[in-house]
């Protein structure tokens, strides 16, 4: 044994994709309904992508930061035209892009609190973990500032109040959405008391709920929106977008990631918006066909290709069927609710063929 245990894994070895598929060593197809945990966005190895990733390869595969560079500054405009008066701070995770989004709140507010949700998820490094709503996650001692609240509801937020925290819809714990009118109401005491607005868009971001971002729609726009996981297609990259206003009082020296904003993480990036901006009415068609044909088997909750299905037993023996039968779905943080998570890619026959084996995995 030379690796540390880090997930509960399922009994399968992926030995390569391609689009919603992917296949074990001895060739069997495997249909993709979790992108490897919701990262593989533009479909396994989007030829698009991978030829841009390869090109840049082969050109410059590294240099830092300290550097100008071409193909940063057009990734950059790529993905904030989506989010005008936006600029994006580079890294390589999703926790990263957390820790910058706290780190630039309370330095720019001069204020320590932060408010996060119970049942929030935002990463395993110490910061992001103190602001995760799940105590199990959270080991040994804690970035003190945070207050917890129950999600859904509307916090009380005061003048000592850095930033709210949340992701517009929790997907680890079941995939629970906000109310637009709880968003707005949040937006509205952040605006009145000074605080800053994050949301957490690891998941909802880069095209997975039908839109580019979560943040714009229901006509909540937060401050700070973090990105990681769909971003790159699978090549780690993750990032902070915040608003030129806050942007503006960035010094040098207080933020930087040695790996953040790399050529080839970049060429990865800009490929990946131009393909996620022609699959978003996809998502949105095969989203709500994939929703509707959901119900006859339980509770569908979530947004485009973000969704969960609560069943009447066990997700795991649901999973373990499911993956006999040639399909993968994800669990959750509740037992009787699986997640979809498929790259963005996915069409109507491929749904009608998961009904075929969800039916009888069902059974
Ligand atoms: N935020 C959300 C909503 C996530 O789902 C995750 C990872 O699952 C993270 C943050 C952490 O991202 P990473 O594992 O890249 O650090």
């Amino acid at each position: 044994m030379s690796l540390v245990r880090t997930y509960a894994t399922i009994p399968l070895e992926v030995e390569r994709g391609e689009d919603v598929h992917v296949f074990d060593a001895s060739g069997r197809r495997y249909l993709d309904l979790y992108a490897g945990h919701a990262v593989c966005s533009t479909g396994h190895c989007h030829p698009r992508v991978v030829k841009a990733i390869q090109d840049q390869a082969a050109k410059l595969l590294f240099y830092s930061n300290v550097v100008g560079s071409k193909i940063r500054d057009r990734a950059a405009a790529a993905l904030v035209r989506n989010i005008p008066g936006f600029r994006a701070l580079f890294s390589s995770s999703g926790a990263e892009a957390n820790e910058d989004a706290l780190k630039l709140a309370r330095k720019v507010t001069g204020r320590d609190e932060v408010v996060a949700m119970e049942g929030g998820f935002h990463g395993r490094t110490a910061g992001a973990m103190s602001v995760t709503g799940n105590p199990r996650m959270r080991v040994g001692p804690q970035v003190p500032g945070v207050r917890f609240v129950p999600f859904g509801e509307v916090p009380e937020i005061t003048a000592g109040t850095a930033a709210v925290l949340l992701e517009p819809i929790q997907s680890m714990s079941g995939v629970i959405s906000a109310s637009p009118e709880t968003l707005r109401e949040i937006r509205k005491r952040c605006d009145d008391a000074g605080a800053f607005l994050i949301y957490d868009e690891v998941q909802t971001g880069i095209g997975r709920t039908g839109e580019m971002f979560y943040s714009g729609t229901h006509g909540v726009t937060p401050d700070i929106v973090t990105l990681a996981k769909g971003i790159g297609s699978g090549f780690p990259l993750a990032a902070a977008l915040v608003r030129d206003a806050i942007a503006e009082k960035v010094e040098i020296g207080d933020f930087g990631h040695t790996y953040g904003g790399g050529p080839v993480a970049m060429a990865a990036l800009e490929a990946t918006i131009e393909v996620v901006e022609g699959l978003l009415p996809n998502v949105k068609e095969t989203g709500a066909y994939l929703a509707e044909r959901l119900k006859k088997f339980g509770e569908v909750r979530g947004r485009g290709f973000l969704l969960g299905l609560k069943i009447d037993g066990s997700a795991k023996a649901l999973l373990a069927e499911l993956l006999k039968r040639g399909v993968i779905v994800g669990a959750s943080g509740e037992p009787d609710v699986i997640r979809l998570l498929p790259p963005l890619t996915l069409q109507k026959e491929h749904v009608d063929a998961f009904m075929v084996e969800l039916d009888a995995a069902l059974r």
